[in-house]
């Protein structure tokens, strides 16, 4: 599943899908690891989770398990948690 995705590299605003994003087998550690670079920029591992909800560009302050699957929010925008 695509997620939202915000460059924070300095002097580079690119915001878009994780299917956008540049990748690419880490030449370090581990090879199963993969590093995301940024389409517009070209920096790696400037790219940062935002907010699950339409139109918000905020990053990710919670990981939250509801009903309809785990969100990924900003703090203005976490769902409220399912009791039980
Ligand atoms: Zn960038
Ligand atoms: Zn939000």
């Amino acid at each position: 599943m695509a997620t939202k995705q915000s460059c924070m590299a300095l002097g580079c605003d690119w915001r878009g899908s994780s299917d956008d994003m540049l990748r690419a087998p880490s030449p370090f550690f581990d090879s199963r690891e993969t590093l995301y670079g940024c389409p517009a920029c070209k920096a790696v591992n400037s790219l940062y989770l935002v907010c699950d909800e339409p139109e918000c560009w905020d990053l990710v302050a919670y990981g939250t398990p509801t009903s309809d699957g785990y969100r990924s929010t900003c703090s203005k925008h976490k769902p409220r948690t399912v009791a039980g």
